[in-house]
């Protein structure tokens, strides 16, 4: 079995270990309910036409209509969609959104096509698609290379296919096609207000708040930009081209500024930044680190370097089981994927909401309303925790099992149907 999977699959043994799970639903969920593998055929802008792999995974539907990102990337496979639905469905669980786990990609180099060629693309996803995906079915969202506009056509085929206009059919669109406020920075939002909420239990507060953060996207930009508001001292950044490190803090709009122009942050030079390697950004002392790039970004050859006390995932999947175990005998807090960025599924199904119910929530609604989720589920997830002396990560896994072996179990398991 691919090494994602079966890390993924791990983490629900070890979950089970702690709630009273009947083995029905473990079965139940080590699979995936639907797969669907196509080859989408497009006509290129030189006149030839090119086919692309692609794939739409629904894990599993017991608790709601499933929810998960479209990615667009070369090295996507059958494998890494299912573990993201495996994972969105435990995500979703955790959060109590009345939704189940989905995933979907295109294997394809989208910075390779034309705009033109990128819209036939992301419209014949959909026309593939169209009987598997539905506001009532399937919702899918942007994952890594895709974006707003991409949801945009994507609803807009939709709605052509159905002949009706279907907003509720995706989530993450551009504001003037039913987008929600506030969806930019969820992800990071929402792991800024579990944080805050559990501050003093972390033992945060009064110190430093020293923070690196490994990743200068659309997380890391937006957590760098928080917690650098509310008085945390931003000491390393990264991204694919290299990492800067600064003891007496950066300014994450000034890194952004230099970054639009040079490329990288390293073309950031300002109040002694400097550049270092990936490893040594790892290594730098701090209180906070916040993985918010890539899968398996932390593994066992260099989770011992890392320094933190607390890690924040924002990333989904960014330390290995074997980097788990490290960091956990280390004493390092992890704050896991399927909780700490669970802010962006969060206002997804928001957005969904508002497209169903046709009425539009400003702005303050819309953070209050995560906040809320965020303190209420990262409490609950705290103190399993605590209660059962256990990993943040585990408890989160064993919190979301809970919520949706119930669900599965009301259907009635052997022991109901034996008396
Ligand atoms: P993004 O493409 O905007 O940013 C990714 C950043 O990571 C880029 O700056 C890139 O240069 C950097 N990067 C890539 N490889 C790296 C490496 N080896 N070392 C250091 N930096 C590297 O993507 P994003 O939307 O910010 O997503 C980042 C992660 O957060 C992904 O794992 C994604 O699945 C997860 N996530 C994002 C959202 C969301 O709403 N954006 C929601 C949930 C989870």
């Amino acid at each position: 079995m691919d090494d994602l999977l079966s890390g993924a699959l791990s983490r629900l043994d070890e979950a089970a270990k702690h709630v009273d799970v009947d083995s029905e639903v473990l079965e139940k969920l080590k699979y995936p309910k639907e797969t669907l593998s196509v080859r989408l055929s497009v006509r290129m802008d030189d006149g030839s036409r090119r086919s692309f792999p692609a794939w739409r995974c629904r894990y599993d539907d017991t608790r709601g209509p499933t929810k998960g990102g479209i990615r667009f990337h070369p090295s996507s496979n059958v494998e890494e969609v299912t573990t993201l639905a495996f994972w969105m469905t435990f995500k979703c669980a955790v959060m109590n959104l009345p939704y189940g786990g989905g995933k979907g990609a295109v294997k394809v180099d989208p910075h390779s096509l034309s705009k033109s060629e990128l819209e036939r693309l992301s419209r014949a996803y959909v026309q593939a698609f169209a009987g598997m995906i539905g506001p009532d079915r399937d919702i899918p969202a942007p994952d890594v290379y895709t974006n707003a506009m991409i949801m945009g056509w994507m609803a807009d085929e939709y709605s052509s296919i159905v002949r009706q206009p279907s907003p509720a059919v995706i989530t993450g669109k551009p504001l003037p096609l039913g987008g929600s406020l506030g969806r930019d920075d969820a992800t990071a939002r929402g792991g800024f207000y579990l944080l805050k909420h559990l501050e003093a239990d972390l033992g945060l507060d009064g110190t430093a708040k020293r923070v690196v953060v490994q990743g200068y996207g659309n997380a890391g930009f937006h957590i760098a930009r928080l917690l650098h508001a509310d008085g945390y001292r931003i000491v390393g950044l990264s991204d694919s081209r290299g990492a800067i490190v600064c003891e007496n803090g950066l300014d994450p709009h000034a890194v952004q500024a230099a970054k639009e122009l040079g490329g990288s942050v390293t073309a950031y030079t300002e109040g002694g930044a400097r550049a270092v390697s990936e490893t040594d950004l790892l290594g730098t002392p701090c209180d906070v680190l916040v993985p918010a790039a890539l899968e398996d970004q932390i593994h066992k050859d260099n989770a011992g370097h890392i320094k933190a006390r607390i890690v924040l995932e924002l990333a989904n999947g960014p330390i290995t089981p074997d980097a788990d175990r490290i960091l956990e005998k280390a004493g390092v807090i992890v704050l896991p994927d399927i909780l700490a960025n669970a802010g962006g599924v969060t206002v997804s199904y928001f957005e969904w909401v508002q497209n169903r119910q046709g009425y539009y929530w400003n702005l303050e609604e819309i953070h209050d309303r995560l906040r809320a989720i965020m303190e209420t589920e990262g409490r609950r997830v705290w103190n399993m925790r605590t209660g059962k002396g256990i990993s943040m990560r585990t408890a989160a896994y064993a919190h979301a099992l809970e919520r949706l072996s119930s669900a599965i179990a009301a259907h009635g398991t052997q022991p109901f149907f034996i008396g």
